[in-house]
């Protein structure tokens, strides 16, 4: 690190090593991947859901309609079938 800077931080998506963490000194700020998270989960609570619901959508189909949207598996008790509807055009779908 440079001698021109008093302070610092230094940010990782992941962890510091053990050489990273004895090397520092008392005024840099170490945030790694924890801190980060709940940092993001402090100031940014409804984009990191946002972010977790759509990552959560990648194991789902895509709409054959619209080739955009996922498909939701529902049940319906009256037809006694599952079904599925597009989480964006809204379309409905029996087989996919
Ligand atoms: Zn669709």
């Amino acid at each position: 690190m440079s001698d021109s800077y008093s302070h610092g931080i230094f940010v990782t998506t992941h962890y510091f090593t053990t050489p990273a963490l004895e090397e520092v000194s008392d005024n840099i700020i170490l945030v790694d991947r924890r801190i980060l998270h709940n940092l993001i989960a402090t100031y940014f609570p409804k984009e990191l859901a946002e972010t977790m619901y759509y990552q959560t959508l990648d194991e789902l189909k895509s709409c054959p309609n619209c080739n955009s949207g996922k498909l939701i598996k529902l049940y319906s008790k009256n037809k006694k079938m599952y079904y599925y509807v597009c989480e964006t055009c809204k379309g409905f779908h029996n087989n996919v």
